[in-house]
């Protein structure tokens, strides 16, 4: 039975350079998500460093941390059928380059840590990431 899943999306600091929040916003609601909650905030290094714990022992950890606390992101709660896969079809690949014609990353993203927005890669981190900035 299908039943309506939430996820989580940041527009992260380069769109907030590029004043792309807006168009952003605009294909996510054009996809059919709902949003339910929104946050305009500017991470601390804790908070950007327990998101992004997962990849605390990648290379480019300390890059994506600096630039995660660099300025404003949006952190928004959606609503859909499908939300987590629907919201991750739209956003595009991680990197700009290889995602497909139409996405907001292909749209707007520069590199891949400059890549636009974030997206819950699954419904179990859909969940901890909702609890994270929604409590
Ligand atoms: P993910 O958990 O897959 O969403 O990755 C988190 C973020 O880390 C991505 O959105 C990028 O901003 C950054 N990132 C992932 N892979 C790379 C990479 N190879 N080089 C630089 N940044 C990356």
């Amino acid at each position: 039975m299908h039943k309506k899943e939430r996820t989580l999306a940041i527009i992260k600091p380069d769109a907030f350079e590029s004043k792309c929040v807006g168009q952003i916003i605009s294909v996510i609601e054009k996809a059919g998500l709902e949003i339910i909650n929104m946050r305009l905030l500017r991470l601390s290094n804790n908070e950007a460093s327990e998101f992004y714990s997962e990849h605390k022992s990648k290379p480019f950890f300390p890059d994506l941390i600096e630039y995660m606390t660099s300025g404003s992101v949006a952190v928004i709660e959606l609503e859909a059928y499908n939300a987590v896969n629907l919201y991750r079809d739209i956003l595009g690949a991680t990197d700009p380059s290889k995602a497909a014609e139409g996405t907001i990353r292909k749209l707007f993203a520069s590199s891949k840590q400059r890549n636009a927005a974030h997206g819950s890669d699954s419904t179990a981190s859909a969940e901890r990431e909702l609890q994270f900035f929604f409590g």
